[in-house]
């Protein structure tokens, strides 16, 4: 385990409609094209956020973080909800990269606030920035993500270019119907503006379990139709077994696309990721049903050797593989916007 993925609230600003469809445009286009799914299996969604006194503090966060890197965690990312909804989330980066250990330090946000606070972001030691972009049409991106908010997320992605953020990263889920009308033209502004962009499977972890398979736009779908636009060129993954996008570069150099397939694609056997959740769980999958509550720990008496232990153990039983499409997969409680992306 090398990556730590921590998301630091469960709220968001934005209430995309493949985390958080709650707006009555996503009702309509769940409703009208797909009939809701029936015999799915699952169990009970989470509903209401969770409150102050639940949510880890920034010194509990740096305290698993530090018991963790001691372990062998390089990587840590900063999310959510959306990580910028909470105060001085540059305090909690100054933390974080002054940990012994930590040598990627990066943040994955929806970009509406990121311009207030890209400077002071980057000034605290914040490595790498990722932002949600699923359309580059302003009318279709408010019905994409419920927020009238697409020249704030392009303003963002301006500025951490221009303060020197590298690589700047900018993921769009697609959705059959929805936004993969825009593949084309979201790949040429990854190639104009020379960003990393990656395009995502849709994956069964929205809080209103409208997922179908049908919505999925498989990866080699959307490979094949780059294709016919872009000449691409295969980029080497560098040693690195566990990273999980495909990806390509432009033949003329300028920018890279990359293709996340969880769903089509599974690429759970080269995993190296843990997930500490806003309210102090921590998850070995995406997609477990089970957690392990770290937050009696850190708030009673327990040691940092004893909660180093805690991670060896719970570690040990990380999930060989997540089972969607088999038929016996059952949608998690928590959605993306808990579990932290
Ligand atoms: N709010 C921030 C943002 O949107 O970038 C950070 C948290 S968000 C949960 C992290 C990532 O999860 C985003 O890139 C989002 O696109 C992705 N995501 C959320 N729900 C998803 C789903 N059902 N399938 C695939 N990706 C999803
Ligand atoms: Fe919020 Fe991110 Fe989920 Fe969109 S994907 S609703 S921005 S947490």
């Amino acid at each position: 385990m090398r990556d730590l993925r921590v998301s630091i609230t469960d709220r968001c600003n934005f209430r995309c409609l493949y985390c958080l469809p709650e707006t009555e445009e996503a009702a309509n286009f769940y409703q009208t094209r797909f009939h809701p799914p029936s015999a799915n299996a699952s169990v009970p969604i989470q509903y209401g956020w969770k409150s102050r006194s639940e949510i880890l503090t920034y010194e509990e966060i740096l305290r698993v973080v530090r018991v963790a890197a001691g372990l062998g965690i390089e990587k840590v990312r900063i999310t959510g909800g959306e990580p910028l909804l909470r105060r001085r989330v540059d305090t909690l980066v100054a933390g974080l990269s002054a940990i012994p250990g930590v040598r990627d330090l990066a943040m994955t946000t929806n970009g509406f606030r990121f311009a207030g606070v890209a400077q002071s972001l980057r000034g605290a030691g914040l490595h790498r920035v990722s932002f949600s972009l699923d359309s580059l049409d302003p009318g279709n991106f408010r019905r994409m993500t419920g927020r009238a908010g697409l020249q704030e997320v392009l303003d963002g992605i301006r500025l951490a270019q221009d303060l020197g953020f590298s690589p700047v990263k900018v993921n769009a889920v697609v959705i059959r119907g929805l936004n993969d009308q825009e593949l084309e033209s979201l790949a040429g502004f990854a190639r104009e503006r020379q960003l990393s962009f990656r395009f995502i499977e849709f994956m069964p972890l929205d809080s209103s379990r409208a997922w179908q398979r049908d919505l999925v736009v498989p990866g080699r779908e959307i490979l094949e139709r780059l294709r016919q636009r872009f000449e691409l060129v295969p980029v080497e993954a560098r040693g690195n077994p566990s990273e999980t996008a495909k990806r390509w570069a432009f033949a003329d150099g300028r920018g890279e696309i990359g293709i996340i397939a969880p769903v089509t694609e599974p690429f759970c056997g080269h995993c190296n990721r843990l997930r500490l959740t806003a309210d102090g769980k921590l998850r070995t999958c995406l997609f477990s049903l089970g957690e392990h509550d770290l937050r009696p720990m850190l708030r009673g008496t327990a040691s940092d050797d004893d909660l180093a232990s805690a991670l060896v153990e719970i570690v040990r039983h990380k999930e060989a593989g997540h089972r969607i499409g088999q038929p016996d997969f059952v949608q998690p409680a928590r959605t993306m916007s808990c579990i932290g992306g």
